[in-house]
């Protein structure tokens, strides 16, 4: 037998979160973000639940010639856009969209023989300094584009960076439409947390298309402030094991690596098929929540590279075989969001869907 590891992808959950991205974002069309093979979802999986989106947004062309070997023919767009002239060959044989945010890939472009004119999305740098043209270099570019045979229709976006926290979206919103208001073009600006927060209440944010990602596999653009139940969102995978052996504990045992949990009463301890090698974080302290046949308990002890102990007091039932789930669905449809084992662990749910390890077999359940 196996170990007892998996992840299962919910694509229901995948499409019930994408009606929410559409509900809260009325009249706009929405980017599916499926990048990092859609948040390790696995972009084969993710398509199952989010065929209902209006275009898919990725930054590989490896996974965009995926979606195309699915069967999908609507909108995909290149977030980072092209990284050499070359890529420009797969974007006129795939029928892709791509994003322009620095002045080389004008040239690329100036230089690509097509018969089909493209169509991008011009990215302006509003404050998060990552990619994009100044508010004061946009109108150049754009006029550059507009006016080159191989473009056919210019979109504006930009990327914000703090829509989910104090300082918000205003100043980014700002400084790109005062640089945009009289140019044409569909606009894109919106992120999970922006698409939750800003679209509902204001069209000019909202635009012509979202781009939410997080939010689409189930967890919280803005954990802890408000969790996926607030949003309602559903977790899209979830990451289960079983429990291989139990320790009975006296007083003053110590449990893992470095002794670092001492039990303090008799207690009994389960130890699971799931260590950092499996995607796990290391980082996850004893007391991080943890469900074992459905039922929420912690971990007790550090995380090692396959295993983890976890609390069985208050469990007496369980052993050897009984499941447990470090996130996503448990027995009976119980929830354990993944928000709430990655900020113990001092990460976000992203970073643990994207960590799952290759050894973890992956598969969908409708
Ligand atoms: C990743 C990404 C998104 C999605 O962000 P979430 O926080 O996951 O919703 C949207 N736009 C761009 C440009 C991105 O790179």
């Amino acid at each position: 037998m196996p170990r007892p590891i998996e992840a299962l992808i919910h694509t229901d959950a995948l499409a019930h979160n994408l009606v929410r991205a559409r509900r809260m974002a009325p009249d706009a069309k929405v980017w599916a973000v499926v990048k990092a093979d859609a948040y390790g979802h696995r972009i084969a999986h993710a398509f199952e639940g989010l065929r209902g989106a209006d275009g898919f947004a990725l930054l590989d062309i490896a996974e965009a010639e995926q979606l195309r070997r699915l069967g999908w023919r609507g909108p995909i767009l290149l977030l980072e856009g092209c990284f050499d002239a070359r890529d420009l060959e797969a974007c006129s044989r795939l029928n892709l969209w791509h994003v322009v945010h620095h002045e080389a890939q004008i040239d690329w472009l100036a230089l690509h023989k097509t018969t089909w004119p493209h169509h991008v999305f011009l990215k302006m740098n509003t404050g998060l300094n990552r990619l994009g043209f100044t508010p004061a270099a946009f109108r150049s570019a754009w006029l550059r584009l507009s006016g080159l045979t191989q473009v056919d229709e210019i979109s504006l976006m930009t990327h914000f960076a703090e829509a989910d926290g104090p300082r918000g979206v205003d100043h980014q919103v700002a400084a790109f439409e005062a640089a945009t208001h009289d140019l044409p073009g569909e606009r894109s600006l919106c992120n999970s947390a922006a698409t939750l927060r800003e679209s509902p209440a204001r069209p000019n944010v909202r635009g012509d298309w979202v781009r939410p990602g997080i939010m689409l596999y189930g967890a919280s653009p803005d954990h802890p402030e408000h969790g996926i139940a607030h949003w309602d969102l559903q977790p899209t995978m979830t990451l289960r094991t079983r429990l291989i052996a139990t320790q009975d504990l006296k007083p003053g045992d110590a449990v893992g690596y470095g002794g670092a949990f001492v039990a303090d009463t008799p207690m009994r301890i389960g130890v699971a098929a799931c260590g950092y090698a499996d995607g796990y974080p290391r980082s996850a302290p004893a007391g991080t929540p943890v469900l074992v046949d459905g039922r929420r308990t912690r971990l007790a002890g550090r995380v090692s590279m396959d295993m983890v102990t976890v609390d069985l007091t208050g469990l007496p039932d369980v052993g050897p075989g009984s499941e447990v789930t470090l996130w996503g669905r448990g027995p009976g449809g119980v929830v354990l969001p993944i928000d709430e084992v990655a900020h113990p662990a001092g990460t976000v749910g992203y970073e643990l869907m994207c960590a799952v390890a290759p050894r973890v077999p992956v598969s969908a359940v409708p």
